[in-house]
């Protein structure tokens, strides 16, 4: 079993709307733009990151907003909802604060004990906010959002499966443990993780595959520390018949990719160097960055590229 892995790094959507979805992550749910970039496998679409003041792993919601895409239905294979924790007692307030936004679809709900708080995204993708106690994680403070009641990060992402099982394997190889089951979602975390250290594993036996389109998850990346450690992993899914991609330098992380059992695109991402290593924290988000390869695109990406909006 692997210990090199500490939770979630970030989680990655399609979106359609770029100025729309720019809005919801930032005014709505108070988080800050910590980088405002390119697809690199894509370079006329952005790369919208929203997460802390820094974009701690573990924090960073993203977005590849295409404006054409359809929308996405959802099915097995993906990710289901993903969960941001909020702190204990705030669930009325984001509750007041989302239904003054006009934010779709919100309800209460009970998982493993807990009350959350559901709510549809941009494209109507599935969020939650879940009320954590004692969660140390710092949140943005400049967002809109009060810090007593500001999102600390992910808590969690659900995966939803036609057949849990080899997921679940995966899940306990790379460091991850069972800790509750409710009804057909078994829980894993890692013990001692970053806060966004808890994985749902929903199994919907005989439902359709999701297609992915606006709204849908494209990805959820795992941290991991450094680089050395990266290797490490990688080489022991490869040792365990994963086919997993070269490490690809995104600018702010490395990356590694693999498809799991369950149809679900896992990445492991390094914490290392973060996204202050172009730009100033004080003005990360602002300006738009461009890798080194897509430089040249600079002047057709400026007078293209939707612009976002305050
Ligand atoms: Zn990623």
């Amino acid at each position: 079993m692997l210990d090199q892995i500490k939770g979630l790094h970030h989680v990655t959507s399609m979106a359609r709307d770029a100025r729309e979805n720019n809005q919801f992550f930032t005014h709505k749910l108070g988080l800050r733009r910590v980088k405002k970039t390119v697809n690199f496998d894509a370079p006329d679409v952005y790369h919208l990151y929203y997460g802390d003041e820094k974009g701690t792993p573990g924090s960073v919601m993203t977005y590849f907003p295409f404006p054409n895409i359809g929308k996405g239905r959802p099915g097995v294979g993906e990710v289901g909802t993903t969960v941001f924790a909020v702190p204990k007692g705030t669930l009325g307030y984001w509750e007041k604060r989302l239904s003054d936004q006009g934010v779709a679809n919100i309800s209460r709900e009970k998982s493993f004990g807990q009350d959350r708080l559901h709510f549809d995204g941009p494209d109507a993708d599935s969020f939650a906010l879940v009320e954590v106690a004692d969660d140390d994680r710092a949140p943005w403070a400049e967002g809109g959002v009060p810090t007593d009641e500001a999102i600390r990060g992910f808590h969690s992402a659900s995966l939803r499966l036609r057949d849990g099982g080899a997921t679940e394997e995966l899940l306990k190889f790379m460091g991850y443990q069972n800790v509750d089951t409710s009804g057909n979602v078994k829980r894993l975390a890692i013990p001692g993780g970053n806060g966004a250290e808890t994985i749902d594993i929903e199994t919907v036996p005989g439902a359709s595959f999701a297609d992915l389109g606006a709204g849908s998850v494209h990805h959820i990346a795992f941290a991991v520390e450094n680089r050395a450690k990266q290797l490490e992993v990688r080489k022991a899914l490869i040792d365990t018949g994963y086919h997993v991609t070269p490490v690809i330098d995104r600018d702010y992380f490395w990356a590694i990719y693999f498809r799991t059992p369950g149809g679900v695109l896992f990445e492991v991402a390094t914490n290392e160097p973060g996204f202050d290593r172009d730009e100033d924290t004080a003005h990360l988000g602002e300006a738009l960055k461009l890798p080194t390869q897509h430089a040249h695109l600079r002047p057709y990406l400026e007078k293209h590229l939707q612009p976002l909006g305050a």
